[in-house]
């Protein structure tokens, strides 16, 4: 089967590449023009493990092309993907639907057999039925359905999550798009994960319940970290004793800096707005937006307490400033919230990340990037640990230790304990929902 993706971005690059290892052939459209000619020259825009490889092996086996020519990609393929961004739109937290609907409407210009158009960006409930009479208006005579058809992978894990999901939802209006979306999805179908087969509107609200539940999860255990500071627990004992039981899980369940990261901020956000739209105000939603923003804000304050009071003068070193390991994404990383408050502050600030530089160098300005953590500690007053990258894990603190001004650290991903710190030999730690020392 011939299928065009639109969006060559962290899922339309993924859900082509595994598309055409399924044995698909598909056709990549971006409008970026820097970026298909990058993917032409075999090197993959974004960092995902595993992508450079799966790329390379699909286009060398014919089943794989990039382009920026729409009308190629359409030329008789059976389903066109649109995987463009939905950021939130400037003012009002709703989903800006612009980059989909212009896909779908170039797409109802030059389509001219049976298509199935298919949602695959995230779209508040009701798009995908504004998309078809979008579609319908600007070409009647056009034979086609539409599919929405959510995507659920996780960056830095992406293509497992593509190849292994836990369930693929596809919400349909014809049994004839139900089949096109079957015989696409048929190779995980053998291998006996389920395909959830929905109308549109449930598809699409079954994503944001999900994203929402899920952030929901996260910001439940950074409040009762919150309380656990104050009393003396210890969160990590709490989500774990939590976790161990069936109905709650252990997911989802570890105290941080706050959520961030490319969905959940948009998509709360988005589904709150869709509430307030509808009005069935999501309380529970808007709450969990309202922590999570209070959360970035303790952890500034839980920095301010370690430097005594005032970042000015103070040179501070902080390890990770993507959203989370494994990715080179920064869209609504805590690091972007906290980073700035400490340049703002006047202390001077220096960064490691594995991946974050390229694009961190024009989100994070006055700020100085190094290679590695040892590095980047030198002659500090204070370490942060903002993201759970692999390296970070099993620092040397005692070297780490020796080579800062003052020994203090930020443990804002809970990786070491008072017991670690102290032993090797820092001044004071502090983390998420433990009982600090200074
Ligand atoms: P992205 O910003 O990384 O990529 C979007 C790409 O679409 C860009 O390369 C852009 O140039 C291209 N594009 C936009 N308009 C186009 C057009 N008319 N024609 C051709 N190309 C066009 O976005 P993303 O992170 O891949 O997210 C895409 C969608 O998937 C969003 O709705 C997002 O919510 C959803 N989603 C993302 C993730 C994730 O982890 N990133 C997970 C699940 C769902």
């Amino acid at each position: 089967m011939k299928i065009a993706m639109i969006g060559t971005g962290y899922v339309g690059l993924v859900s082509g590449v595994c598309f055409s290892d399924f044995g698909h052939d598909v056709v990549c459209v971006d409008k970026d023009a820097a970026k298909v000619e990058k993917l032409n020259r075999g090197e993959v825009p974004i960092y995902e493990p595993g992508l450079d490889v799966l790329m390379q092996k699909n286009v060398e086996a014919g089943r794989l092309s990039f382009t920026q020519d729409l009308p190629q990609a359409l030329d008789g393929a059976e389903a066109v993907f649109i995987a463009v961004g939905t950021p939130t739109r400037r003012g009002d937290g709703h989903a800006d639907l612009t980059y989909v609907m212009a896909a779908a409407q170039e797409v109802a210009k030059l389509a001219k057999d049976y298509i199935v158009i298919v949602t695959k960006s995230t779209v508040p409930v009701g798009t995908n039925r504004q998309l078809k009479q979008a579609v319908r208006k600007a070409n009647p005579d056009l034979d086609f359905d539409v599919a929405s058809n959510p995507e659920f992978l996780r960056e830095g894990a992406a293509i497992e999550d593509f190849m292994k999901p836990d369930r693929v939802v596809v919400g349909v209006q014809s049994q004839r798009a139900a089949e096109v979306m079957e015989d696409i999805y048929r190779p995980l179908y053998l291998r006996e994960f389920p395909i959830l087969v929905t109308d549109l509107e449930s598809a699409e609200m079954i994503k944001y319940a999900a994203n929402a539940f899920l952030a929901t999860k996260i910001t439940f255990i950074n409040e009762i970290a919150a309380l656990c500071e104050r009393t003396g627990a210890d969160v990590k004992q709490v989500s774990r004793g939590m976790g161990l039981d069936g109905r709650i899980g252990n997911k989802f369940l570890h105290a941080g800096p706050g959520y961030g990261g490319s969905c959940f901020p948009k998509d709360t956000r988005a589904l709150a707005r869709t509430g307030q739209e509808y009005g069935v105000p999501l309380h529970i939603t808007e709450a969990v937006i309202a922590v999570n923003e209070e959360m970035k804000r303790r952890m500034i304050d839980k920095l301010l307490d370690l430097c005594e009071g005032s970042f000015n003068g103070k040179t501070i070193a902080v390890l990770g400033a993507t959203f989370k390991p494994n990715t080179d994404d920064m869209r609504e990383a805590p690091s972007l919230t906290i980073v700035p408050a400490l340049v703002g502050g006047g202390a001077k600030v220096r960064i490691c990340d594995p991946q974050g530089e390229r694009e961190g160098t024009e989100r994070l300005p006055g700020v100085q990037w190094v290679e590695n953590a040892y590095k980047a500690v030198g002659n500090a007053d204070l370490v942060v640990i903002l993201t759970e990258w692999n390296e970070f894990r099993a620092l040397d603190l005692k070297r780490i230790a020796r080579r800062m001004n003052v020994a203090r650290m930020a443990d804002l991903r809970n990786i070491y304990s008072v017991k670690d710190a102290k032993r090797a030999g820092f001044v004071a730690y502090d983390s998420v929902g433990r009982t600090a020392f200074e």
